[in-house]
């Protein structure tokens, strides 16, 4: 198994060493592993009252911390990623920025709706007074356009709006995840299936079954990540990932070096 999604102590909202990552991805018996800490918003020309990325000054201590785990004497490989916002008015920026960038691979989420960082739980009382269609679109939208840009490697938890439990009946959502597949399947781009929903108010994986099996169907490659904020929520929940991944009918896991996508059976 892998693990391709997990942070550091470097983004100011997750806990232990990246080396500690890596001896839970060890005694896990994983086969690979990738950091993929919140690239700097700061590069953007983004700066927030409460920080949820590195600092611009340390992204390369980041690179060459990862890339030292990495020559290491590991039974686990370990690739160097970034989780980047996707932000529609930052497009071209971020191509410049990530042009050239050594990272193995680049998960592209969706983590604000205008100014709204409607994943953190300091905000997350906007859903109350929100119209939660609207933001349903809105989020998806910017989704798709993610998909569409040419910047990202993997799409990071590809259904986080649900992430406090505020749903729309399926029926509602049917359109937004065929669509999803189809979009992801027409830019030949990856998704992730991240386990930290579970852990969510959502109580479920992103995404939820309905959008997997329509993402299955379509032959979409997916990987798989915990989203670990700390070093014990490596592979979390791995086993029931893994046992839904293959009652949709995955057998294999997307892996990347230097952004060039293969495979791994499952
Ligand atoms: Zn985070
Ligand atoms: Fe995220
Ligand atoms: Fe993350
Ligand atoms: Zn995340």
């Amino acid at each position: 198994m892998i693990d391709y999604h997990m942070h550091t102590p470097l983004c100011h909202h997750a806990l232990g060493e990246p080396a500690e990552y890596l001896t839970e991805a060890c005694r896990q018996g994983l086969l690979e592993i990738g950091f993929a800490d919140h690239y700097p918003l700061g590069l953007l020309g983004i700066e927030l009252k409460n920080k949820v990325s590195m600092d611009p000054e340390e992204l390369p201590g980041y690179i060459s911390e990862i890339r030292a785990l990495g020559e290491g004497q590991n039974r686990v490989r370990v690739k160097l990623g970034a989780e980047v916002d996707y932000l529609p008015e930052k497009e071209k920026a971020l191509a410049r920025l990530l042009d050239g960038a050594p990272f193995d691979f680049v998960i592209g989420s969706v983590h604000f709706i205008g100014d709204w960082d409607f994943t953190h739980p300091r905000h997350a009382e906007k859903y109350e007074s929100a119209d939660l269609p609207q933001i349903y679109r809105r989020y998806f939208e910017l989704i798709w356009q993610a998909c569409s840009s040419g910047l990202f490697d993997i799409i990071g938890h590809i259904d986080v709006i649900k992430k406090f439990g505020h749903r729309l009946p399926d029926r509602e959502m049917e359109p937004f995840w065929k669509e999803t597949a189809r979009v992801l399947k027409k830019n030949d781009i990856c998704f992730e299936l991240n386990t930290a929903g579970r852990a969510a108010p959502a109580g479920e994986f992103y995404p939820g079954r309905p959008l997997l099996e329509l993402c299955r169907e379509e032959g979409v490659p997916v990987t798989l990540g915990s989203d670990a904020h700390a070093p014990e929520q490596v592979g979390r929940y791995f086993d029931e990932a893994r046992a839904l991944l293959r009652e949709v009918g995955y057998r294999e896991l997307a892996v990347f070096t230097k952004r060039r996508r293969s495979s791994i059976p499952l």
